[in-house]
């Protein structure tokens, strides 16, 4: 490695957990959420292996479209879209588009006129690992006046969606969801509007300290939901923290120790807000798998902050680490595949993380291990990696105006 920050990308490991949503939900069509990890090299893997997408803002489809992807097939799910960005995204040719108030029909019925619509739900019942609900949706009665609205402003009432929270560890949080779409299909039907689309959204988890639910527990719940409906739609989920988090290491480097009041701190060259904003959003309770170059057997619990002089660039707490570990060695932080890079600065002036992906072989060889070896497994594709795919700086993002 040439220097740290450093994460590391293993696309197989994106391929693999792609294929494990199309084999646990075979009649649903994945959007990558592609806000999470917008690098090309994930992005075209996940479109060579079949993946849709779904977009935030304009910028992302023509960064999609420069791939090769058809913009006719993303749903851009942003709620509340700027006019321009809407305008882009209509003349670049997407029809599908999120919405959740009357001033948002009014602006997609005058720039993106006869597109199809798709009302967001409210959905934040249950607690998520990161709470990122609570922003947006309607209830049932709101929904439906919503579509009737579009409909009556030559906007396509097309379909129903919901995001229950990202990293979400309880499969029955999709119950509730699903019950309201049923509601709100069955008023509709009374005026004549039947829709086309349930989309499912995201928040499908990975494996941070412990495994998660497996996949097909949520396909359970969604296929009960869906077979409730009146009529059949059609359905898609929006996945991104579990298509690329675990298939993500980000290497870091030890820039000091200190004792402090008898807790024993680590000051990596990466925290907070250069790669690993999660910690502050999650209140340092997402337990990202850490393993050091010493591999010591003498033990310690130490506290994991970055470089800056801000006390909120603190990673972790508690975290069992080799006791000698000190100035120079070299830290692995795993599951980083997600939100992170994607949201780093560099407040203070340090750098945030270089990107490299790799391709390991990883399905091939891993596809069968248990959820254990999976989280040790990702803490150290380098000695596995084949060939190198790509690197490239989070300055792609940037100049991509992401
Ligand atoms: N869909 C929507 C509308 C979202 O807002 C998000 C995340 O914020 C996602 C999908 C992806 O969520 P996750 O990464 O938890 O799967």
């Amino acid at each position: 490695m040439d220097r740290t920050p450093e994460l590391l990308i293993d696309l197989d490991r994106v391929a693999d957990a792609y294929r494990r949503f199309t084999d646990a939900m075979p009649d649903i069509a994945v959007h990558y959420a592609m806000k999470c990890n917008p690098h090309p090299a994930v992005l075209d893997r996940l479109r060579a292996l079949g993946s849709r997408f779904e977009i935030a803002s304009a910028s992302e489809v023509e960064l999609l479209m420069r791939l090769g992807v058809d913009p006719a097939e993303v749903i851009y799910s942003n709620p509340v879209k700027p006019v321009a960005h809407i305008a882009r995204a209509f003349t670049a040719g997407v029809r599908q588009f999120a919405f959740d108030s009357v001033d948002e029909v009014r602006k997609l019925a005058a720039v993106a006129p006869g597109s199809s619509v798709i009302v967001r739900l409210a959905a934040h019942d249950t607690a998520s690992g990161v709470p990122s609900e609570g922003k947006f949706g309607v209830d049932v009665d709101a929904a439906v006046e919503l579509l009737a609205v579009a409909r009556s402003v030559g906007l396509r009432p097309y379909g129903i969606a919901f995001h229950v929270g990202s990293q979400m560890l309880t499969p029955s949080a999709w119950r509730a969801p699903l019950d309201a779409v049923r509601d709100v299909c069955l008023k509709l039907q009374t005026r004549g509007i039947m829709l086309t689309l349930v989309d499912l959204g995201g928040g499908f988890p990975a494996t941070y300290d412990v495994p998660p639910p497996p996949l097909p527990a949520y396909a359970k719940v969604i296929e009960n939901g869906l077979s409730a409906l009146p009529y059949p739609v059609r359905a898609v989920v929006e996945p991104g923290r579990a298509l690329v988090a675990e298939a993500g290491v980000l290497t870091a480097t030890v820039i000091g120790t200190a004792l402090r009041g008898g807790r024993r701190w680590i000051h990596l060259d990466v925290g907070a807000f250069n790669g690993l904003m999660e910690s502050l959003e999650t209140g340092n309770l997402l337990r990202f798998p850490v393993r050091d170059s010493r591999s010591g057997a003498r033990r310690a619990l130490f506290h994991l902050t970055g470089p800056t002089c801000d006390s909120q660039d603190t990673i972790l707490f508690d975290v069992e680490l080799s006791a000698d570990l000190t100035t120079g060695d070299v830290v692995h932080i795993g599951s980083t595949g997600s939100y992170t890079t994607v949201y780093a600065s560099t407040f203070n002036g340090f750098d945030i993380p270089t990107v490299r992906c790799v391709s390991s072989g990883y399905a091939a060889v891993n596809r069968k291990s248990d959820s254990a070896s999976r989280i040790n497994g990702h803490l150290g594709p380098t000695e596995r990696s084949g060939s190198i795919e790509t690197k490239s700086d989070l300055g792609y993002a940037r100049r991509n105006g992401m």
